[in-house]
């Protein structure tokens, strides 16, 4: 279809783009609650005619255009979660959610994208079909609460596009794409994107000891703190063996370091991530990790337990599809309009690794924010323009990629190599990743198994 025939379809939705944005930017909402958000959307669609698939008892949902001629399923996502500011003056003033992630503008440009498909001609000479998704829960926080319903049974994985390739509502897709909001650094350019994201796991770890009066009797104590500054230790003597390509990352803090001053400390919480470059290296970094910690724990006569929860995958852009990506930004603004930063590793994580080693998947960028993400400064002055750019973004990949009988879309499809064999050999490796290990254990002879 014709650039300027797009754009005109997407021009047309700007008062709902722009309303939606307003209206979601109000009612921030974190992951896994976004009950709220997730009404307003809920209607939004179906104020539009579309009929919906409700992922069962969490947030989310989804539904099908279908172009009425065979062809790939395209995957379109958008993000209902906030996250915590508590120094934002936009916040919501009981819980401190607010969007300084912008999620709330990737919801409004989907609704905005489901508007213009709608329109007459809009599915002119496509071939196949569209998914448009709302997930829940991309931030990674707040791992008890989720921890908690995986307990109860109301979800698997702690983050929502896990959740929804674990649940089977991704298994009809053939390729995805997620636009998120990009901060302005005044380059000019409406789009960018990078070459990928590290993966990560999440990890707590409880070192014991045992309490002693520090001053009068530290020799009856074992010192759970000494231990832990030894964990952290023994980890950064391991740094000289990671390969820079792999970019690991282990950034660990102490959340409970004693109990009483006066006290051998007996138990100091310490929290981490491991990050990866890829599911190999993140898989050996963080046995290599958990190794260290417990043989550290057990030099010093303490124990260690230590939980793995499984965090994103890695996420490397798909090479074909952001060829594709390329020639639509081109055609939209030229080669001034997006920033083409494929030569550049993020070793932040999203959970589109965990769709994007499974489908093949591009995570670009709409430019418009400012402030620092998720900082108390974030704002998107400007939503017709950043929403807009990113709903005629979206539009613009659809209609090169399912053209013409959809060969783009299956050309990429073919081409694409999964890490994993089938999204359900997927699901199992990562329910394997959340784990919690007793990697010491100090037995009654005196000597020590580490696991
Ligand atoms: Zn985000």
């Amino acid at each position: 279809m014709d650039i300027r025939k797009i754009e005109a379809l997407i021009d047309k939705q700007s008062d709902l783009i722009v309303k939606t944005e307003r209206a979601l930017w109000a009612i921030p909402e974190v992951g896994y609650k976004e009950f709220k958000t997730d009404a307003y959307m809920k209607a939004a669609f179906r104020k539009l005619g579309y009929e919906l698939t409700e992922a069962e008892g969490i947030t989310g949902f989804f539904t099908v255009v279908d172009t009425g001629r065979p062809g790939p399923t395209v995957l379109a996502l958008a993000e209902l979660d906030a996250l915590y500011c508590a120094d934002h003056p936009d916040r919501d003033k009981e819980t401190n959610a607010v969007h300084a992630c912008g999620h709330h503008a990737q919801c409004a440009a989907l609704l905005g994208l489901a508007a213009a498909l709608k329109e007459d001609g809009a599915l002119d000479g496509l071939s196949g079909r569209i998914k448009l998704c709302l997930v829940p829960a991309e931030e990674g926080i707040e791992i008890e609460y989720r921890m908690n319903l995986i307990k109860e049974g109301k979800i698997s994985f702690a983050s929502g596009k896990q959740e929804f390739l674990a649940r089977g509502y991704f298994d009809d897709v053939d390729l995805a794409f997620m636009v998120h909001v990009g901060t302005d650094n005044g380059s000019g350019a409406i789009y960018r994107k990078y070459k990928g994201y590290n993966g990560v796991i999440r990890k707590k770890i409880v070192i014991r000891g045992k309490a002693a009066h520090a001053g009068d009797c530290p020799h009856l104590g074992i010192n759970a703190l000494n231990a832990a500054t030894l964990a952290i230790q023994a980890v950064n003597n391991l740094r000289e063996t990671f390969l820079e390509s792999d970019f690991v990352r282990f950034h660990p803090i102490i959340t409970k370091g004693g109990d009483a001053v006066n006290a051998v400390p007996a138990e100091v919480v310490m929290q981490s991530y491991v990050r990866a470059a890829s599911t190999p290296a993140l898989d050996s970094a963080n046995k290599r990790i958990n190794r260290a910690i417990g043989a550290a724990a057990a030099a010093n006569g303490c124990t260690a337990v230590i939980t793995d929860i499984a965090g994103s995958e890695p996420f490397k852009e798909d090479e074909m599809l952001t060829v594709v990506y390329n020639s639509v930004c081109e055609a939209i603004g030229g080669k001034e309009c997006y920033e083409d930063r494929s030569d550049e590793w993020e070793a932040c994580s999203t959970d589109m690794g965990d769709v994007a080693v499974n489908i093949p998947a591009i995570h670009p960028y709409s430019i418009g924010a400012t402030g620092n993400e998720h900082g108390k400064d974030y704002l998107i002055p400007d939503p017709k323009k950043t929403c807009g750019n990113s709903a005629l973004l979206q539009l613009a990949l659809l209609s090169s990629l399912l053209e013409n009988g959809a060969q783009k879309a299956a050309a990429i499809k073919q081409n694409f190599k999964p890490v994993f064999p089938s999204i359900k050999e997927y699901v199992a490796f990562k329910r394997g990743v959340t784990a919690e290990r007793n990697a010491v254990k100090q037995n009654a002879d005196g000597s020590v198994t580490i696991e």
